[in-house]
């Protein structure tokens, strides 16, 4: 580019220098980064410590050098007046092993959980109904956007290419199958840009570690593609929005005549409508008024529903676990940006606890 146009530019030239510096430092670092990434780095390990920041919704990290390959969660490490407090070690799928990904949670100061460490809650309660075996398997939905923050391939104006984002897909699949994530599959969705993987069954508090790694690796995924992931659940008027369907089975709800089980969740379920819509987005359910609309396979935020194989409702029975008469049944108003750890404990307070607790 001409310094002269960069001088005489516009608003609008400034987003489109921002977007090509991005695609072209995408394009830039991969092969260059391969140089650096096969020098010997001798016994010594990369860790990168993964928290979830005061928002409650975005995560950050910080990497530190350990002499030798840590056997477990060690290394406590701490980030402004705040404790990182490993609690979940992975492998690093893009500086490779020996290095490590650890997931911490926050305490502050005075070694408190902080506001947004839900995790520390969430294993009180799962710790009460150990015995029931509870299995969690989250469906996380999101929209790639490009730089300029619309849907990723979708020209300025009118409908997208059926172009693929293909490539995206498949590098965060296989990142989370070399890190340890229990992901079960993807598939696109309706909306051109717009992905789903499933993470799980995972039992416990494992569910929660596992989906916010796995939001990690999209992340960073998408960095080195120069796109961003987003966790908004509607990001179009229009189209469907976004979700994080949450499927919960416990020991009982899997054996023979499950389904009696299940059904009695549900109805407990039914009782605390609003308060599970207050804690299934980061906006006490002011994300959800955009989303659960009652069209697009959302069933309306005001009331509660429930169905067997019924897309429209708030809970599905899944049609086999019907026939079946066992298995697990699907919460379908999660949204795509809730944090798993709220939602789990939620599910398990409601269903699972008894009233005296
Ligand atoms: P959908 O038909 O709603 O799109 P998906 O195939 O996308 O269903 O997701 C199914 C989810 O159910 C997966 O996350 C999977 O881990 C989870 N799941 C499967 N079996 C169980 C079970 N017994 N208990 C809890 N979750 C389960
Ligand atoms: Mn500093
Ligand atoms: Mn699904
Ligand atoms: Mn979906
Ligand atoms: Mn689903």
């Amino acid at each position: 580019l001409e310094r002269t146009t960069v001088q005489g530019s516009t608003p609008q030239d400034w987003d489109l220098f921002s977007i090509m510096s991005v695609s072209l430092s995408s394009q830039l670092s991969k092969a260059l980064r391969q140089t650096y990434l096969s020098l010997p780095q001798g016994s010594q390990c990369m860790v990168t410590y993964i928290w979830i920041d005061v928002t409650g919704e975005e995560l950050r990290c910080k990497t530190r050098t350990l002499k030798d390959e840590p056997q477990g969660l060690e290394g406590e490490e701490s980030n402004s007046d705040m404790f990182l407090i490993p609690v979940r070690l992975f492998r690093d799928p893009f500086t490779l092993d020996p290095n490590k990904l650890v997931l911490c949670e926050v305490l502050n100061s005075s070694r408190e959980p902080a506001e947004t460490n839900r995790r520390r809650c969430c294993i009180q309660v799962m710790e009460k109904i150990k015995e029931h075996e509870i299995w969690f398997g989250m469906e996380q939905e999101y929209t790639l956007l490009g730089v300029d923050k619309r849907p990723f391939s979708w020209p300025t104006n009118g409908y997208p290419a059926p172009q693929g984002t293909f490539y995206i897909v498949e590098s965060h699949y296989r990142a989370c199958l070399y890190t340890g994530i229990k992901i079960g599959g993807t598939n696109a969705e309706v909306m051109p840009s717009q992905g789903e993987f499933q993470v799980g069954p995972c039992e416990g508090v494992e569910m929660g570690d596992q989906l916010w790694m796995s939001r990690f690796l999209l992340d960073r995924v998408c960095e080195d593609f120069g796109v961003i992931a987003s966790l908004d659940p509607k990001s179009l008027k229009n189209w469907n929005g976004a979700g994080c369907h949450i499927n919960v089975s416990t020991k009982s709800m899997r054996e023979e005549g499950g389904l009696t089980h299940i059904k009695a969740a549900v109805e407990k379920l039914r009782n605390k409508h609003q308060e599970h819509i207050s804690v299934y987005d980061p906006h006490d359910g002011q994300d959800n008024l955009r989303r659960l609309t009652g069209l697009h396979e959302t069933a309306s935020i005001h009331e509660f529903s429930s169905g067997v194989a019924n897309r429209g409702a708030s809970v599905r029975i899944p049609r086999h676990m019907a026939q079946e008469q066992r298995g697990y049944f699907e919460d379908r108003r999660p949204a795509a940006n809730c944090d798993p750890y709220t939602v789990t404990c939620a599910i398990i307070r409601t269903c699972l606890v008894p009233e005296e607790d």
